[in-house]
């Protein structure tokens, strides 16, 4: 069955940016509903629970602030459903559980969001070896974590967020590992002094870490185990280390969710959606606000969702007001894009057994010969299984220096039902712009 929902504003992603998009452009009188494939709101950060986050370091007070705003705004919540198509300008199409839903919108705000980017190194793949912020997200769904020993490692500011988390709730973490130097740290330091928000959070988790090794310039270079993982393999400044575990928590920082942007036709940039400081687009009717124009946390979602809400409802002058605010968060994005870059030495972690894309079983030896993300997709079933390329596209991007050339509907995998249902009415389309005949 479809069902066809009909917005001024319609707005994709329901996490900070999101939600922040749709209370403005709500509040200004503007008929607005947010789409978002989880159950709930909240997105990564507050996932789903912004009414039960307590005020701490995360600005977790600032998120039943927004859910109950939300609430009070009169924007339509549509959960549980995923955009996969655009069959025309200015109409979406999404799944659900058991429906296809066509929305039509007069605006649009992309706020897709972004995932951790992982790295292939032997034994990536074992059960328990699992991203930092997927390991966070697990424990809390439920996963007992209480006594077990998790090392995490990688790269990014969310390593310390899913440690100083896991420790609370009652892991023991033998060391924390940062491929990033000392030297980057210490400048990414001294880029906090003019932000005393930013400063106070990393002195709580200072607070909260205290006591566990946090090592720069280390990684994994290596993850054992018979069924699951038991150990890690260490690369730390001045030798190798193994270290006994029961899950090693890994990300080598986010990257934007572009999928979406790329298939509407958004301007990609260095890595980003390229937006001006309203948060449009190169496209007339479309905005863009979160992690795809910068991964830059919470404030810089919150902030360039609020942009992106008004300028959609036309109040640009209200967003103005907002400026000085999204010019800092979107240094702070710069930052933290130069402090975690990848060091040229993780492009060795691979071995030639090791799998790159876990959907197909594709070993890297086989991802070697070719030239282009393009060739190797044809040639090796690279990035064409589940994921469609969204955990080895960024690490073939890194290794390779590939570049993910086009990006096709469904951008999500769909239901067969749907995509019969879609080529019916085209087929009906052609058939009456053609008079009725076939
Ligand atoms: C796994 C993970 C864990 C994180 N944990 C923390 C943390 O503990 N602390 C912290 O400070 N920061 C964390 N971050 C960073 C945090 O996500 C950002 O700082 C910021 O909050 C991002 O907000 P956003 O609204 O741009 O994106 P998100 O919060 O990612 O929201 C985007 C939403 O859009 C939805 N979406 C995307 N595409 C579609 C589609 N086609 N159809 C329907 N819905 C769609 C996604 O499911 C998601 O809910 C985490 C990031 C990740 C990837």
């Amino acid at each position: 069955m479809v069902l066809t929902q009909r917005f001024d504003i319609l707005v994709i992603g329901g996490g900070p940016a999101g939600m922040a998009a749709a209370v403005r452009a709500a509040e200004c009188g503007a008929r607005v509903g947010v789409v978002d494939d989880n159950p709930k709101l909240g997105g990564q950060i507050w996932r789903g629970e912004p009414d039960q986050q307590g005020s701490n370091q995360d600005g977790k007070s600032e998120a039943a602030q927004w859910a109950d705003r939300f609430r009070r705004s009169g924007a339509a919540m549509l959960c549980g459903i995923r955009v996969f198509h655009q069959p025309q300008e200015g109409i979406l199409l999404a799944e659900g559980t058991d429906d296809l839903v066509e929305l039509r919108y007069g605006k649009l705000v992309l706020a897709t969001g972004a995932r951790e980017r992982f790295l292939p190194f032997p034994g990536w793949t074992l059960p328990n070896v699992m991203g930092a912020g997927g390991l966070q997200a697990m424990v809390k769904s439920g996963l007992p974590i209480r006594g077990k020993r998790v090392v995490v490692a990688g790269t990014g500011p969310l390593l310390l967020a899913v440690a100083a988390y896991l420790r609370k709730h009652g892991a023991d973490i033998p060391m924390i590992c940062e491929q990033a130097s000392w030297s980057s740290l210490a400048a990414f330091a001294v880029s906090l002094a003019g932000q005393p928000r930013k400063l106070m959070q990393a002195l709580q988790l200072k607070r909260e870490l205290a006591g566990i090794p946090f090592i720069p310039s280390s990684w994994p270079v290596a993850a054992y185990g018979l069924r699951t993982l038991e150990k890690v393999t260490l690369a730390l400044p001045s030798r190798t280390e193994t270290i006994p575990c029961d899950y090693l928590a890994c990300g080598f920082h986010l990257v934007p969710n572009l999928e979406l942007p790329l298939l509407l036709g958004c301007q990609v940039d260095n890595g980003y959606v390229t937006v001006d400081e309203f948060q449009r687009t190169n496209l007339p009717q479309i905005f863009c606000a979160g992690e795809p124009t910068g991964i830059g946390g919470l404030e810089l979602a919150l902030v360039g969702g609020q942009i992106a809400g008004l300028a959609a409802a036309n109040q640009t002058s209200t967003a103005q007001g907002l400026f000085r605010q999204q010019k800092k968060a979107r240094r702070f994005a710069q930052a933290l894009d130069r402090t975690f870059q990848l060091r040229p030495e993780l492009q060795a972690l691979p071995q030639p057994e090791t799998i790159v894309c876990r959907c197909e079983d594709v070993p890297y030896s086989h991802l070697r010969p070719h030239g282009s993300w393009r060739a190797a997709k044809l040639q090796s079933r690279c990035g064409m299984g589940p994921c469609q390329g969204r955990i080895c596209g960024p690490a073939t991007q890194f290794l390779m220096n590939w570049n993910p050339d086009s990006v096709r509907p469904p951008v999500f995998p769909a239901r067969v039902e749907s995509l019969a249902t879609i080529a019916e009415s085209s087929e009906q389309v052609c058939s009456q712009a053609m008079g009725g005949e076939r």
